[in-house]
């Protein structure tokens, strides 16, 4: 196995997660960020970073699914930080042939009648008769786990080099991890706009993500420390990262003020959107150009953080031995 040296490109979280394992590998890494200010330009902050593969088999393909419990098992292995507290899915009375539908699709579930879900969540007590239970799913605080990331990068003595624009040093192999910024070179990358509004609320308490189902406008709301939730829905063929409307601001708070009212009296601390980078099937790659020396990672859609860990262990495999293990190598 001989160790190269590598420049990965982009710190969110696909490029945190190759620089990650690259260099725990033993090669020599440098990663670069052409934002000052980490994460400030990355889709990856704007993510709920939920890892839960049997939720999202809701409406993605079975490899996403197949892989994302991989990589749920990859975070559980290496990131002290997961919370590792399932997801609950509820649904008001009127919406139950939805949350009938979510069971069809998914697996690993339990059903939870109103006691349950009173015990699992006991602010939802009394509100939802019926819900769903994926007590094997975990999430994580985007922000702190990519922080996280970066530590263990620098102590595994990764230059990183912030708000610079890559110029190629001579490296062996270059990880091209840009995200929509990789569209020159992958054409038929696209963005999908998603929203998201950051709460904070003394007077409720969730132990784990709560997605709402409603035929149309399902959310989720994860919980966070300091009593801080993640509110997010949208998913929208538009590749702008502009300002969130007022509409959708309305359909969001909306929705998490029917989850709790209490919700009613939190503070906003941050709106916004980000662009998740597409393929159009939706299912993220591993390109190789240039006999190996460019390998391109991106179109990890609604699953950047579940993936991540298996896109980098793909790569290093690749890396190390010219090994091809995966079947998410393949063409753009
Ligand atoms: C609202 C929302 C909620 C989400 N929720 C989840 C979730 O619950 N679970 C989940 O798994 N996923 C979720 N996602 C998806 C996830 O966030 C994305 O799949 C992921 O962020 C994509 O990461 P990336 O590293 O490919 O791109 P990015 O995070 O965009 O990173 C690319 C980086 O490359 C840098 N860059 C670009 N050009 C250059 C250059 N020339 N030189 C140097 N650097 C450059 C950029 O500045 C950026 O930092 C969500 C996304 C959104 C928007």
């Amino acid at each position: 196995m001989s160790k190269k040296s590598i420049v990965v490109v982009g710190a969110g979280i696909l490029g945190l997660w190759q620089a990650y394992v690259l260099a725990r590998a033993g090669n020599r890494v440098r990663l670069v960020e052409e934002s000052t200010e980490p994460f400030a330009r990355s889709s990856s902050r704007w993510a709920a970073a939920m890892i839960a593969p049997e939720c999202e088999a809701e409406g993605a393909p079975p490899i996403v699914r197949d892989l994302g419990h991989e990589g749920l098992a990859l975070w559980r292995a290496m990131y002290p930080g997961l919370v590792a507290n399932g997801t609950l899915v509820v649904a008001p009375a009127r919406d139950a042939a939805d949350l009938a539908r979510f069971a069809r699709m998914t697996d690993q579930h339990e059903i939870a009648d109103a006691a349950r879900i009173a015990a699992l969540e006991p602010d939802l007590s009394g509100r939802f008769e019926r819900g769903l239970y994926y007590s094997g799913e975990a999430h994580v605080d985007a922000i702190k786990a990519m922080n996280w990331l970066l530590t263990e990068i620098r102590a595994l003595g990764v230059e990183v080099d912030l708000g610079q624009t890559w110029q190629p040093r001579g490296e062996d192999v270059t990880i091209d991890c840009r995200g929509i910024g990789s569209k020159a070179n992958l054409p038929s990358l696209r963005g999908v706009r998603g929203e998201r509004i950051l709460i904070q609320s003394r007077d409720v308490t969730l132990s784990r993500p709560i997605r709402l189902l409603h035929p149309r406008q399902p959310i989720y709301v994860v919980p966070h420390s300091e009593g801080r939730f993640v509110v997010g829905a949208s998913v929208i063929e538009r590749e702008d990262d502009g300002p969130i409307t007022l509409k959708s601001a309305l359909d969001l708070l909306g929705s998490a003020y029917a989850l709790h009212p209490a919700f009613g009296e939190a503070s906003i601390l941050d709106i916004g959107a980000g662009i998740r980078p597409s393929f159009p099937d939706n299912v993220p790659r591993i390109i190789v150009e240039d006999d190996g020396r460019m390998i391109r990672v991106n179109g990890a859609y609604r699953h950047g953080f579940l993936l991540a860990p298996v896109l980098a262990k793909a790569v290093v495999t690749y890396v190390s031995d010219g090994r091809i293990e995966s079947p998410l190598f393949g063409h753009a």
